[in-house]
């Protein structure tokens, strides 16, 4: 393995099906940059092609993989960690889940039929998001149009963490940020542990299916090219059966389990006979996160959802009077099954709003803003317009100052308690 290097630069000479790996350092309050040029021949990241002599820039925390089909010259900038070529990656194998996934498509477009959707399983760090990113890019560079569905509500890649959304994919991801955004569809969970509450997490994983299913119907493009959708790393408990439920809410016609075939064979087990199982190996180049870094990216996520992924974007900051708007939570503290008035579940409750009174305890909180004028509509059933966060609390006036992405006002009084925080260092 190579060694730190200084900010040299690098060429490396790749040969066909072999990959450069690299990762740019991550030192504490330091933001380095590395500048990586396609010199010759072709090379993508995670699908993604790139375009030759253009500099793309990398910083702080990036792992990456420049894969080529048929070999290139590389050349590096700046201060990797490690830098090297890995000869064995599982990209042939990958391919071929495109292909087989393009033959589907093709079937389905014969036939007059919605396309294939396949979801990707897996625990933590095997590379799951990679590989939906992977088989994205490949579909809209075969000029399909598929959606792209995100269930992970610790790492998603659509909305801010403690979300789960999905999008039409209709051009290849930025090789250093995600697939552009044009009106996400965005369901509120608030909390980035699926576990925190499997109630809601599955209710608003069947809302999510459902409206998900019927923009599928009403865009024929869409509907042959099918979805890829993204799940969390918790795999075992209700995990499990969490993953169960997002198969049956979006008629999961595969499902790709990465790296673990215990969770392979228990699907093998539970799933009907229609739905077809493959297991894949992990790529030798994906890289474990530490919780520090996990914290940091969902940290660098609220972010780049208020400021851009270059700084590009200026939210605004202004003042929302309490008595303007109404905030709730989501799940009472749960009572056993026997203190609950008749006919209700203790489940019930944890899919119930509870009125939070402002005050200091929304401080820092994100607070998503709902599509919903009122209680009365089913708020958790109903897609949020965007997300907010209360950077002040002002009791005396009552009043809290918020960080939105849209100047005011707040498009919606209706607002729902985040467990996540962000404290905005702007
Ligand atoms: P998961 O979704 O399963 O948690 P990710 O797809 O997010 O895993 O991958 C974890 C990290 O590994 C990401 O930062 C990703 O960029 C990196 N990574 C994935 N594949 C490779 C590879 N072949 N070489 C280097 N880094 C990789």
């Amino acid at each position: 393995d190579a060694k730190p290097k200084d900010s040299s630069e690098q060429e490396f000479k790749l040969e066909p099906d072999t990959e450069l790996r690299f990762e740019v350092e991550n030192p504490d309050n330091k933001s380095e940059k590395v500048v990586l040029e396609l010199k010759s021949g072709n090379a993508e990241i995670f699908g993604t092609e790139l375009v030759k002599d253009k500099p793309y820039f990398f910083w702080s925390g990036a792992k990456v993989a420049v894969f080529t089909w048929h070999g290139c010259t590389l050349e590096l900038k700046g201060k990797t960690d490690v830098a090297y070529v890995a000869k064995e990656t599982p990209m042939v194998m990958y391919l071929n889940v495109h292909a087989a996934l393009e033959e589907e498509r093709k079937k389905s477009e014969a036939e007059g039929k919605r396309g294939p959707i396949a979801m990707i399983v897996g625990p933590t760090d095997v590379g799951k998001s990679t590989l939906c990113k992977i088989l994205l890019n490949y579909a809209v560079r075969a000029t399909r149009r598929p959606i792209f569905v995100d269930l992970d509500v610790g790492q998603g890649q659509i909305s801010v963490p403690g979300t789960i959304g999905a999008l039409l994919v209709e051009r290849p991801s930025g090789v250093d940020e995600g697939f552009s955004q044009l009106a996400p569809l965005v369901y509120h969970y608030g909390n980035n542990n699926p576990g925190a509450n499997t109630a809601l997490y599955n209710t608003v994983v069947t809302s999510l299916g459902e409206v998900t299913m019927d923009r599928m119907r009403s865009n024929k493009k869409a509907n042959h090219s099918g979805a890829i959708i993204n799940t969390c790393g918790w795999v075992k408990g209700d995990g499990y059966h969490q993953i169960l439920h997002i198969a049956q809410a979006f008629e999961a016609d595969v499902i790709l389990v990465l790296d673990q075939e215990r969770l392979y064979n228990e699907l093998v087990r539970d799933m009907p006979d229609s739905v077809r199982t493959l297991f894949l190996p992990k790529s030798g180049g994906v890289v474990e996160r530490t919780s520090k870094s996990r914290i940091d990216s969902r940290d660098a996520r609220v972010r780049e959802y208020f400021y851009g992924t270059k700084t590009n974007l200026y939210p605004h900051s202004f003042d929302v009077k309490f008595s303007d708007v109404r905030i709730y939570k989501i799940g009472a503290p749960s009572l056993p099954d026997s203190c609950m008035p008749l006919g209700m579940k203790a489940e019930d409750n944890m899919t119930k709003l509870v009125q939070v009174t402002p005050g200091m305890s929304v401080l820092n909180h994100l607070l998503a803003v709902s599509f919903a004028t009122g209680v009365e509509e089913d708020v958790i059933r109903t897609n949020v317009a965007g997300f907010v966060c209360v950077t002040e609390v002002d009791m005396d006036r009552q009043t809290m100052t918020v960080l939105s992405p849209q100047p005011r006002p707040l498009p919606q009084t209706l607002l729902l308690l985040s467990e996540i925080q962000f404290m905005d260092s702007h």
